[in-house]
């Protein structure tokens, strides 16, 4: 079977070789219990997660003492979302999020909704772009959290959050940020930024997947999060667990090489980026580019085709690998609620891609794809009944 060109990166990415260099030794070599202080196999092993927690800190402008590893930003959310909340039960119930989060983010709000809290969710206007002044008016003195991502995965939209933490410090509100499609794309430091907690995951920079990491602001008074899982008391009582050794080491390279060429990628990507976008749009009429053209993920571009079936389009791209806005491609059975949040109706939602580039395409690719898509769109509107012109 000839493999599609791989233009999925928002979803995951492959492990960089120099990834793989790195972890193959904590395998068998350097197997030990990073908890175990009775036996230099215990020392080693916790060397070397100590050492990768202090990489990631560095990455991100963080301490090392405030970074919790995870399994991925799936806990990493949960444990930001549901451990603040229940930490802070009985005096502050409320949350405030956003309707473009990812379902990482939404469910543990909707959970925490079922067990009594009160959620906000804020709209966001037809570029996936919040209105702060919104955000403003939904903090109450009974706000526990607000949980606002830095990109959004599918239309690569940025959120202002320095402003948001802004307005969440003077009132005394916790903010969390999911910035999982962010790192190693975009400039993300935790002071700059302002974030009391921050959520990123391995598999999405070429690193292993199966870990992430939560950032934890030391401040005062300190942030007491309720944890997830009870046990052996790991990672200072927030995350018990064995410490996955060649995960942790596997991401604390990862991060070092994406940040290491992030200028140069970032500005390659937004380059090829900016060259499917314009084949497409200048040869397609009634394309809609879904997300903020100028605050925008250098590697991702949302598109939506008039006027076309979603799940025959997919059908037809063999030539690629992509994500799409169809009910049809996932395991909901819903179109694309940040697409829908944005105002786009259901049928348009439906017949819409994410390209999302990465290390691996070339203009070669680029070029391919665009043709692929603009004669699949042709052929299916020759043939359409929703197409009427
Ligand atoms: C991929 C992704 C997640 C989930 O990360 P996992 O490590 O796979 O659990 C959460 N949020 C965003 C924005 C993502 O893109």
């Amino acid at each position: 079977m000839k493999m599609p060109i791989y233009m999925d990166h928002n979803a995951t990415t492959p492990v960089d070789p120099g990834v793989l260099e790195a972890m193959l030794p904590c395998f068998s070599e350097h197997f030990g219990n990073a908890a175990s202080r009775t036996n230099p196999y215990g020392w080693v092993a916790s060397k070397l997660v100590e050492q990768a927690r202090s990489a990631l800190a560095t990455g991100i402008g963080g301490h090392p003492e405030e970074m919790v590893f995870t399994s991925g930003a799936t806990e990493s959310n949960n444990l930001a979302i549901k451990g603040l909340a229940l930490a802070l039960k009985g005096r502050r119930e409320h949350l405030v999020t956003c309707a473009t989060e990812h379902k990482a983010v939404l469910d543990p709000c909707a959970a925490l909704t079922r067990e009594g809290y009160a959620t906000t969710v804020l709209p966001v206007d037809g570029r996936g772009c919040l209105d702060l002044v919104r955000l403003t008016d939904a903090l109450t003195p009974g706000t526990a959290l607000v949980s606002i991502m830095l990109a959004n995965n599918e239309t690569g939209t940025l959120h202002p959050i320095a402003k948001i933490a802004e307005i969440c410090r003077e009132r005394g509100v916790v903010l969390h940020c999911d910035a999982t499609q962010a790192v190693g794309k975009v400039a993300v430091d935790v002071n700059e930024l302002g974030v009391d907690l921050m959520s990123f995951s391995a598999h999405k920079i070429y690193g292993p997947k199966g870990v992430g990491a939560l950032f934890v602001r030391r401040r005062k008074p300190r942030l007491h999060l309720v944890p997830l899982l009870d046990g052996g008391g790991h990672e200072q009582g927030m995350r018990s667990g064995t410490l996955n050794v060649p995960g942790a080491v596997g991401f604390a390279r990862a991060l070092e090489i994406a940040l290491a060429r992030m200028p140069a990628e970032s500005a390659r990507l937004a380059t090829l980026r900016d060259r499917l976008e314009h084949a497409v749009t200048s040869r397609l009429e009634a394309v809609t580019v879904n997300g903020d053209a100028e605050h925008r993920l250098p590697n991702t571009v949302n598109v939506s085709f008039a006027g076309v079936d979603g799940a025959a389009l997919l059908v037809g791209l063999e030539e690629v690998a992509v994500a799409s806005g169809s009910a049809c491609t996932s395991a909901d059975p819903r179109p694309s609620h940040v697409l829908m949040a944005m105002g786009r109706s259901k049928e348009l939602a439906n017949a819409s891609i994410r390209f999302s580039l990465g290390h691996g395409n070339t203009t070669e690719e680029v070029d391919v794809v665009a043709d692929a898509v603009v004669r699949e769109v042709m052929r299916l509107r020759t043939n359409s009944p929703l197409w009427r012109k």
